[in-house]
C-alpha cells in the first residue's frame, strides 16, 4: 500500500508524517520535492513566518511533530484587533479560554528544515528531493507519476501538495475560481522599542490590514496590506520612510519602530478549487484553496485537511481497503467541505469588511468590533475558528 505527496512545503511533510504516525509505518510513502531545503531561503521563505492556531499545535502534538518545532516558535498569549481611527477594538487573551497560549507562530525556513529532518528518520517516507514530478500517468487501479531525472514511482493514490494553482490539480483537470482582493502582502521582521512580550496586533488602515506577530530575538514580524496599485511607490520607499509610514498606521503601542529587516512582497487573492478529488487524486493545502494571508488561517484550515486524509487513510489501511478508491476520495472531499466553506467565508468576509473605506461600512464594522468586545458569545464564535476549535 503507497501514496505519492506531490509538494515538500508544510502542507506536504505534515501529511507524511502523520500518514507515517497514524498507520504505524504501515502505508509507504513518497514524498516528491522541487527545492532543496536549503534553496526554499533563497525563494523569499526566510522571512515569512505562520501564526499556528491552538488547535493546530494540539495536532501536530498529535502526529510527534511539535517536539521538534517547539525550538523555533513563539508563542501568542494575546491578540488586539482595532480599526486605526475608529473606536471599535477587541482583545483576546488566553486565559480567558483557560489555555496557556492562542497559538504559536513559526519561521517557516526553520520549520521546513525540521520536517525534513523529522521525514529523513521515518522509515516508510522515502524523499525525492530534489526532483520534479512532469507527469502523471492514471490507470484503473494505479497512479504513476514521471520524475525530471526520468524515474517513475508508483501508488494508489496521488496527494497533490503542490501549492497555489497546483499544476497536478490543472493536469487533472481541476480549476480554481479566482477572487481578487487587487492586494499586495508586504513582509518584513521589525524591531520595536517595546518588547512585543507574547502579544499580536491585527489592525485595520486606509491602505489595508495589517497583523503584526510576536517573533524570535524580541522582534515583530509584519503583514502589511496594500492596494496592488502602490506597489511602486512602496518598493522605492527606504527602510526609514517605510518605518515612519508603518509607525503612522500602526500606532505606539509597541513603542517606536527601529528597524526593518527585507521586505518581500505577495499579491493576494482567494484561490478555490471547485474539487479536491479526481480520479486517483486528492488536493492537501494551498493546492486545495490559498487564502488572504492576514486572518493567518491558510495552513490552520490546511491542516485539517492533512490530518482528515491521514485519518481516513489510516482507517482505509486497516480494513484492506483500495487507498485511491471512489468510495475513500468521496469520504475525504465530503468531510472537509464544510469547514473549508465556513473558514473560506470568515476570512473572505472579514477582508471585504475591512478593506472598505465606505463610511456606512466602517460604522458597521466598529459596531462589531464593539459588540464582540462586550457580547462574549459573538467573540468566542470568532475565537473558537481561529483557535482551530471546529469540527473535521
Ligand atoms: C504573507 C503570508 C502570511 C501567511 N501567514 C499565515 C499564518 O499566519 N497562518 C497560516 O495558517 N497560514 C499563513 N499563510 C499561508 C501559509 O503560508 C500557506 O497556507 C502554507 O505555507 C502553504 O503550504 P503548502 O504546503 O500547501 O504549499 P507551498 O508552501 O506552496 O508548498 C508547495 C511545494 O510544492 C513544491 N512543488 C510544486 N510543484 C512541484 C512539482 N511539480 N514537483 C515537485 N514539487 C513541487 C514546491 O517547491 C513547494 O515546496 C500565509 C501566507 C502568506 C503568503
Amino acid at each position: 500500500m503507497s501514496v505519492i505527496i506531490v509538494g515538500g512545503g508544510m502542507a506536504g511533510t505534515t501529511l507524511a508524517l502523520a500518514i507515517s504516525v497514524l498507520t504505524q509505518g504501515s502505508i509507504a510513502v513518497d514524498l516528491v520535492e522541487a527545492h532543496r531545503q536549503d534553496e526554499h531561503r533563497n525563494l523569499g521563505c526566510d522571512a515569512r513566518v505562520i501564526a499556528l492556531s491552538q488547535g493546530t499545535c494540539q495536532q501536530l502534538i498529535r502526529i510527534g511533530v511539535w517536539s521538534a518545532l517547539s525550538d523555533c516558535a513563539t508563542a501568542i498569549t494575546h491578540v488586539h484587533v482595532s480599526d486605526r481611527g475608529h473606536f471599535g477594538f477587541v482583545d483576546f487573551d488566553a486565559q480567558d479560554f483557560k489555555i496557556a497560549a492562542l497559538g504559536q507562530v513559526v519561521e517557516l525556513y526553520a520549520a521546513g528544515q525540521r520536517l525534513f529532518r523529522l521525514l529523513e528518520q521515518a522509515g516508510s517516507v522515502t524523499l525525492h528531493c530534489p526532483a520534479r514530478v512532469v507527469d502523471v500517468v492514471r490507470s484503473v487501479d494505479q497512479v504513476e507519476v514521471i520524475l525530471d531525472n526520468s524515474k517513475r514511482i508508483s501508488g494508489q493514490l496521488l496527494v497533490a501538495a503542490d501549492g497555489s494553482h497546483s499544476a497536478l490539480g490543472q493536469a487533472c483537470n481541476i480549476q480554481w475560481q479566482k477572487s481578487d482582493y487587487h492586494q499586495i502582502a508586504i513582509i518584513a521582521n521589525i524591531t520595536t522599542s517595546e518588547d512585543p512580550g507574547g502579544r499580536a496586533f491585527e489592525r485595520f488602515t486606509r491602505n489595508g490590514p495589517l497583523a503584526i506577530l510576536p517573533i524570535s530575538q524580541r522582534r515583530c514580524s509584519l503583514v502589511w496590506c496594500h492596494v496592488r496599485a502602490q506597489q511602486e511607490q512602496l518598493d522605492v520607499l527606504d527602510d526609514q520612510s517605510f518605518m515612519n509610514a508603518l509607525q503612522r498606521a500602526f500606532g505606539w503601542r509597541l513603542g517606536r519602530i527601529l528597524k526593518t529587516g527585507k521586505r518581500h512582497s505577495y499579491p493576494v487573492s482567494l484561490l478555490t478549487a471547485n474539487r479536491h478529488v479526481s480520479h486517483r487524486v486528492a488536493l492537501v493545502g494551498n493546492a486545495a484553496q490559498t487564502l488572504h494571508p492576514i486572518a493567518g488561517q491558510g495552513f490552520n484550515l490546511g491542516l485539517r485537511d492533512v490530518i482528515s486524509l491521514a485519518e481516513i487513510l489510516s482507517d482505509a489501511g486497516c480494513h484492506d481497503e483500495d487507498l485511491g478508491g471512489y468510495q475513500l476520495l468521496h469520504r475525504y472531499e465530503q468531510r472537509r467541505k464544510q469547514d473549508q466553506k465556513a473558514t473560506i467565508a470568515m476570512t473572505d468576509g472579514l477582508i471585504r469588511l475591512f478593506a472598505n473605506c465606505d463610511c456606512s461600512l466602517v460604522g458597521v464594522r466598529n459596531l462589531g468590533l464593539l459588540a464582540m468586545s462586550s457580547l462574549p458569545g459573538m467573540r468566542n464564535a470568532l475565537a473558537r475558528r481561529a483557535l482551530g476549535w471546529v469540527d473535521r
